[in-house]
């Protein structure tokens, strides 16, 4: 057994402060304390996939693909946030102008996510997740 197979994940989640708890939490409760490899990026899976952050993509893509290697990953699991000022930086205020806009702009951008990873690395799972500011999420699986 490799010192790696305890690994189990990534988690792709955003900067923003109010979240890295919540995050962390949202995770033991998966049982992945100590078991994800962290990338934490403005947006999210909006960072990976919006054209406003087309800089940052092949960064994400990179060290993925480490992770893979070191990590012996099997999913991806991404959290990405209500209230995003990353969102909304990429796409504008009006895709975010009501709750509903807001989840259907998330759900493209989670959706675009893993169909990228899929062509990028078939072998991983994706995990769809968008989190409110009270850390309950709601799943796009
Ligand atoms: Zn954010």
């Amino acid at each position: 057994m490799s010192a790696f197979e305890k690994y189990e994940a990534m988690v792709l989640s955003c900067i923003d402060p109010r979240f890295q708890d919540l995050v962390h939490k949202e995770n033991a409760k998966k049982g992945l304390t100590n078991k994800y490899s962290a990338f934490t990026i403005a947006g999210a899976s909006i960072g990976v996939v919006a054209p406003t952050f087309k800089k940052w993509h092949q960064t994400f893509w990179e060290n993925l693909d480490i992770s893979v290697q070191l990590h012996n990953i099997k999913k991806v699991i991404v959290i990405n946030h209500r209230d995003c000022g990353g969102a909304v930086a990429a796409y504008g205020q009006e895709k975010f102008a009501n709750k509903e806009a807001e989840t259907e702009t998330h759900k493209s951008a989670l959706i675009e996510f893993k169909k990228q990873l899929k062509i990028k690395h078939p072998e991983l799972e994706a995990e769809l997740y968008l989190m409110d500011l009270d850390g309950s999420v709601i799943s796009f699986n």
